[in-house]
This record gives C-alpha cells, sequence and structure tokens, in this order.
C-alpha cells in the first residue's frame, strides 16, 4: 500500500511562479488515498473530546464531513461572505493580495462547545486563525485543529500557539 503523501502530486509555479502547489484532488480521486487521509487526520485526533467539527469550504467540508460523521458529531459550515441563509457571524482576514470575510451560522455552535476545526492545508495560517476567532465569537472552544498538510516553512503554526495543530503530512 502507498504511503499517504504518495497520493499528493505536487504542482510547481501554481497558481502562481515560485509557488508549488499541493494537489489534494490526486488523493480524493484515489479510493486508497481518500480512506488512508481521513484514517489518518482522524487517528490523529483520537484522543480529543470535542462536540462539534467545523471546516471551511470547499475542501475543508471534504473532511470534516468524514470525520464528523465517523464520530457522531455535527459538522459545521465555515463559508466565504453571502452564502450562509440564515443569521451569521462573520470575521474578516488578510489575504496576500486584499483581504476576505468568513462566515457561521450563528446557531451552528453553542458557548462552551468543543470544536475540532478540520481543513485540507495550513500555508501562513490566516485562514485557521480566521476560523479560530469565529468559533470563539460563538463561545465555542477550539480544542484542535488538524490537516492533511502543514506547509511547516510559512509557519502557521507560530500564528496558532497556545491551541493544538495535527498534521498527516509536514512538508519542511
Ligand atoms: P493560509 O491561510 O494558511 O495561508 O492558507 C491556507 C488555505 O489556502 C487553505 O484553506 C488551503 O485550502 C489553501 N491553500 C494554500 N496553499 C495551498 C496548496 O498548496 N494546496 C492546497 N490544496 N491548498 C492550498
Amino acid at each position: 500500500m502507498k504511503k499517504l503523501e504518495e497520493y499528493v502530486v505536487s504542482i510547481p509555479d501554481f497558481p502562481e511562479e515560485g509557488i508549488i502547489f499541493r494537489d489534494v484532488t490526486s488523493v480524493l480521486q484515489d479510493a486508497e488515498g481518500l480512506q488512508l487521509a481521513v484514517n489518518t487526520m482522524q487517528e490523529l485526533v483520537k484522543d480529543l473530546d470535542y462536540d462539534v467539527v467545523a471546516g471551511p469550504e470547499s475542501r475543508g467540508f471534504i473532511f470534516g464531513t468524514p470525520i464528523a460523521y465517523n464520530n457522531k458529531k455535527p459538522f459545521v459550515l465555515i463559508r466565504k461572505a453571502g452564502k450562509l441563509p440564515r443569521e451569521t457571524v462573520s470575521v474578516s482576514y488578510d489575504l496576500e493580495y486584499g483581504s476576505a470575510v468568513i462566515e457561521m451560522h450563528k446557531d451552528s455552535i453553542q458557548p462552551g462547545q468543543k470544536v475540532l476545526i478540520v481543513d485540507d492545508l495550513i500555508a501562513t495560517g490566516g485562514t485557521t486563525e480566521a476560523m479560530v476567532k469565529l468559533v470563539e465569537s460563538l463561545g465555542g472552544e477550539v480544542v484542535g485543529i488538524v490537516v492533511l498538510m502543514e506547509l511547516a516553512g510559512l509557519k502557521g503554526r507560530e500564528k496558532l500557539a497556545g491551541y493544538r495543530l495535527d498534521s498527516a503530512i509536514c512538508y519542511q
């Protein structure tokens, strides 16, 4: 059986020159790759006690939902501004060029609930930091963050000091 990292195709100079894009679709389109990815992420956080799994569109949905389902927990969506139909809370954060806003439904997390955040990849940590703020603005407690891939050179982990962060694959 192949190792998890062998399912990830790395694409040089995408979306711009100098960036090595770690493609998650190559993992998902292989039945064993998908099993291995979800199982590995789930295993990393099996000791954690959490009430809710939260993940951002779109790739956070892919990994967050099966982890929630397998562990009989609810899954709540973190989406780009304007997509959720009911009352929301929002957080804006800086991107390399400009800024972005993410939202959650106000009733998706109850104060005091323990939340596991799931995403495909952490780079600078800006997206994850914004998700943590969003969950905390609803009174949730972030007990863990699990990602398939961590680009350690971009030091996202430093932005999240004080939070537990597990990654299935870590690129130096
Ligand atoms: P950050 O906010 O940590 O800098 O960026 C993380 C977000 O950008 C993640 O939600 C992730 O989906 C996306 N991202 C950045 N670089 C890559 C990459 O190389 N591969 C994939 N699959 N996503 C990336």
